[in-house]
Protein backbone atom coordinates (compact mmCIF):
# COMPACT_ATOMS: atom_id res chain seq x y z
CA UNK A 1 0.00 0.00 0.00
CA UNK A 2 1.28 3.37 -0.82
CA UNK A 3 0.96 5.89 1.55
CA UNK A 4 0.44 9.83 1.88
CA UNK A 5 1.19 11.05 5.47
CA UNK A 6 -1.28 14.24 5.79
CA UNK A 7 1.16 16.69 7.64
CA UNK A 8 3.33 19.98 6.74
CA UNK A 9 5.83 18.97 10.09
CA UNK A 10 9.00 17.55 8.73
CA UNK A 11 9.79 16.43 12.62
CA UNK A 12 6.48 14.44 12.63
CA UNK A 13 6.69 13.23 9.17
CA UNK A 14 10.06 11.81 9.87
CA UNK A 15 9.20 9.93 13.33
CA UNK A 16 5.93 8.71 11.62
CA UNK A 17 8.19 7.45 8.61
CA UNK A 18 10.92 5.71 10.66
CA UNK A 19 8.28 4.07 13.31
CA UNK A 20 6.50 2.71 10.28
CA UNK A 21 9.76 2.04 8.41
CA UNK A 22 9.36 -2.00 5.97
CA UNK A 23 5.21 -1.28 6.80
CA UNK A 24 4.78 0.40 3.93
CA UNK A 25 5.45 -0.18 -0.16
CA UNK A 26 5.89 3.80 -0.04
CA UNK A 27 5.48 6.42 2.36
CA UNK A 28 5.56 10.41 1.33
CA UNK A 29 4.80 13.61 2.77
CA UNK A 30 2.29 16.62 1.28
CA UNK A 31 5.39 18.08 0.13
CA UNK A 32 7.11 15.29 -1.77
CA UNK A 33 3.05 14.33 -3.39
CA UNK A 34 3.34 18.55 -4.42
CA UNK A 35 0.02 18.68 -2.20
CA UNK A 36 0.34 21.99 -1.05
CA UNK A 37 -3.10 22.29 1.71
CA UNK A 38 -2.79 22.97 5.33
CA UNK A 39 -6.20 21.84 6.72
CA UNK A 40 -7.61 24.21 9.06
CA UNK A 41 -7.75 21.97 12.52
CA UNK A 42 -10.97 23.11 14.15
CA UNK A 43 -11.97 19.90 15.84
CA UNK A 44 -12.42 19.65 19.68
CA UNK A 45 -10.42 16.50 20.24
CA UNK A 46 -8.06 14.83 18.92
CA UNK A 47 -9.84 12.54 16.50
CA UNK A 48 -11.63 14.95 15.47
CA UNK A 49 -8.77 16.89 13.91
CA UNK A 50 -7.07 13.81 12.50
CA UNK A 51 -10.18 12.88 10.62
CA UNK A 52 -10.30 16.36 9.47
CA UNK A 53 -6.82 15.99 8.15
CA UNK A 54 -7.01 12.78 6.21
CA UNK A 55 -10.66 13.73 4.66
CA UNK A 56 -9.37 16.58 3.63
CA UNK A 57 -5.87 15.13 1.88
CA UNK A 58 -7.66 12.46 0.31
CA UNK A 59 -9.10 15.25 -1.82
CA UNK A 60 -6.08 15.22 -3.46
CA UNK A 61 -4.77 12.12 -4.06
CA UNK A 62 -6.00 8.27 -5.22
CA UNK A 63 -3.43 6.58 -2.16
CA UNK A 64 -4.33 6.02 1.41
CA UNK A 65 -3.66 8.77 4.06
CA UNK A 66 -2.25 8.60 7.17
CA UNK A 67 -3.11 11.76 9.77
CA UNK A 68 -1.35 12.00 13.11
CA UNK A 69 -3.23 14.32 15.93
CA UNK A 70 -1.02 15.37 18.62
CA UNK A 71 -1.15 17.54 21.83
CA UNK A 72 0.16 17.74 25.25
CA UNK A 73 -2.13 17.47 28.50
CA UNK A 74 -1.57 18.96 31.39
CA UNK A 75 -2.89 17.82 34.77
CA UNK A 76 -2.49 21.22 36.54
CA UNK A 77 -4.18 22.77 33.34
CA UNK A 78 -7.35 21.18 33.32
CA UNK A 79 -5.89 18.99 30.27
CA UNK A 80 -4.87 22.04 28.52
CA UNK A 81 -2.77 23.10 25.90
CA UNK A 82 -4.43 19.69 24.62
CA UNK A 83 -5.86 20.09 20.80
CA UNK A 84 -4.50 24.08 21.08
CA UNK A 85 -0.75 22.61 21.52
CA UNK A 86 0.48 24.42 18.42
CA UNK A 87 -1.57 27.30 18.99
CA UNK A 88 -1.05 27.91 22.43
CA UNK A 89 0.69 30.95 22.50
CA UNK A 90 -1.02 31.88 19.29
CA UNK A 91 1.36 31.54 16.08
CA UNK A 92 2.46 27.80 15.81
CA UNK A 93 5.90 29.03 17.13
CA UNK A 94 7.39 25.88 19.62
CA UNK A 95 9.57 28.26 21.41
CA UNK A 96 7.04 30.75 22.77
CA UNK A 97 4.83 27.97 23.53
CA UNK A 98 7.68 26.07 25.29
CA UNK A 99 7.71 29.88 27.16
CA UNK A 100 4.48 29.92 27.73
CA UNK A 101 3.66 26.78 29.15
CA UNK A 102 6.53 27.49 31.87
CA UNK A 103 5.11 30.56 33.23
CA UNK A 104 2.02 29.01 33.38
CA UNK A 105 3.04 26.07 35.79
CA UNK A 106 5.30 28.39 37.77
CA UNK A 107 5.04 27.73 41.46
CA UNK A 108 3.18 24.93 40.22
CA UNK A 109 4.30 21.72 42.22
CA UNK A 110 1.85 19.38 40.47
CA UNK A 111 3.52 18.80 36.84
CA UNK A 112 1.94 15.69 35.58
CA UNK A 113 1.62 15.46 32.18
CA UNK A 114 0.88 13.47 28.77
CA UNK A 115 1.00 13.39 25.64
CA UNK A 116 -1.83 12.09 23.29
CA UNK A 117 -1.86 10.69 19.85
CA UNK A 118 -4.61 10.05 17.50
CA UNK A 119 -4.05 8.41 14.05
CA UNK A 120 -6.02 7.81 11.27
CA UNK A 121 -5.59 6.12 7.91
CA UNK A 122 -7.80 6.40 5.04
CA UNK A 123 -7.70 3.57 2.42
CA UNK A 124 -8.69 4.91 -1.37
CA UNK A 125 -12.27 3.59 -1.01
CA UNK A 126 -12.88 5.76 1.68
CA UNK A 127 -12.76 3.44 4.87
CA UNK A 128 -11.04 4.93 7.96
CA UNK A 129 -9.21 3.12 10.70
CA UNK A 130 -7.81 4.83 14.12
CA UNK A 131 -5.87 4.29 16.58
CA UNK A 132 -4.34 6.24 20.30
CA UNK A 133 -1.14 6.23 21.93
CA UNK A 134 -0.11 7.88 25.42
CA UNK A 135 3.08 8.83 27.69
CA UNK A 136 2.76 10.04 30.50
CA UNK A 137 5.65 12.41 32.36
CA UNK A 138 6.37 15.12 33.96
CA UNK A 139 7.00 19.17 32.72
CA UNK A 140 10.32 20.28 34.32
CA UNK A 141 10.86 23.86 34.99
CA UNK A 142 13.54 24.14 32.29
CA UNK A 143 14.66 22.78 28.98
CA UNK A 144 16.63 19.73 28.70
CA UNK A 145 18.41 18.41 25.79
CA UNK A 146 18.46 19.78 22.20
CA UNK A 147 17.03 16.55 20.32
CA UNK A 148 13.32 16.39 19.33
CA UNK A 149 10.66 18.55 18.80
CA UNK A 150 7.97 20.75 19.90
CA UNK A 151 7.60 20.32 23.98
CA UNK A 152 9.51 17.32 24.07
CA UNK A 153 12.97 19.32 25.89
CA UNK A 154 10.31 20.00 28.88
CA UNK A 155 8.90 16.43 28.93
CA UNK A 156 10.75 14.24 30.71
CA UNK A 157 9.42 10.58 30.21
CA UNK A 158 9.34 8.71 33.37
CA UNK A 159 9.86 5.40 31.53
CA UNK A 160 13.21 6.43 30.02
CA UNK A 161 13.93 8.60 33.22
CA UNK A 162 14.97 11.69 30.74
CA UNK A 163 13.64 14.48 28.55
CA UNK A 164 12.11 13.70 25.15
CA UNK A 165 15.01 16.11 24.26
CA UNK A 166 17.73 14.65 25.73
CA UNK A 167 16.37 10.76 24.17
CA UNK A 168 17.77 9.23 20.99
CA UNK A 169 14.97 8.54 18.15
CA UNK A 170 14.98 4.78 19.37
CA UNK A 171 14.19 5.58 22.77
CA UNK A 172 11.44 7.98 22.11
CA UNK A 173 9.47 6.07 19.43
CA UNK A 174 9.50 2.76 21.97
CA UNK A 175 7.54 4.97 24.67
CA UNK A 176 5.99 7.77 22.95
CA UNK A 177 2.15 8.58 22.15
CA UNK A 178 2.96 8.65 18.44
CA UNK A 179 5.07 5.07 18.50
CA UNK A 180 2.14 3.70 20.40
CA UNK A 181 -0.97 5.16 18.53
CA UNK A 182 1.26 3.72 15.07
CA UNK A 183 1.86 0.34 16.58
CA UNK A 184 -1.76 0.18 17.75
CA UNK A 185 -2.56 0.84 14.25
CA UNK A 186 -0.72 -1.72 12.85
CA UNK A 187 -2.23 -4.50 14.97
CA UNK A 188 -5.77 -3.20 13.44
CA UNK A 189 -4.69 -3.51 9.42
P1 LIG B 1 -0.09 18.82 15.75
O1 LIG B 1 -0.45 17.40 16.02
O2 LIG B 1 0.74 18.92 14.50
O3 LIG B 1 -1.29 19.72 15.75
O4 LIG B 1 0.90 19.27 16.91
C1 LIG B 1 0.46 19.90 18.08
C2 LIG B 1 1.58 20.55 18.85
O5 LIG B 1 2.23 19.58 19.64
C3 LIG B 1 2.68 21.23 18.04
O6 LIG B 1 3.04 22.40 18.73
C4 LIG B 1 3.81 20.26 18.04
O7 LIG B 1 5.05 20.93 18.02
C5 LIG B 1 3.60 19.54 19.36
N1 LIG B 1 3.99 18.14 19.22
C6 LIG B 1 3.44 17.22 18.38
N2 LIG B 1 4.07 16.04 18.53
C7 LIG B 1 5.04 16.23 19.45
C8 LIG B 1 6.03 15.39 20.01
O8 LIG B 1 6.19 14.21 19.65
N3 LIG B 1 6.83 15.94 20.93
C9 LIG B 1 6.72 17.24 21.34
N4 LIG B 1 5.82 18.08 20.85
C10 LIG B 1 4.98 17.57 19.90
Amino acid sequence: MKLVIASNNAHKIAEIKEILQGKFEEMYSLAEMGIHCDPEENGTTFLDNALIKVNEIAKHTTFAVLGDDTGLCVDALNGEPGVMSARYAGDHDSAKNRQKLLIELANQSNRNAHFETCVALRYPDGKIITAFGRVDGIILTEEHGNGGFGYDCLFYSTELGKTFGESTSEEKHMVSHRGRALRNLLEKI
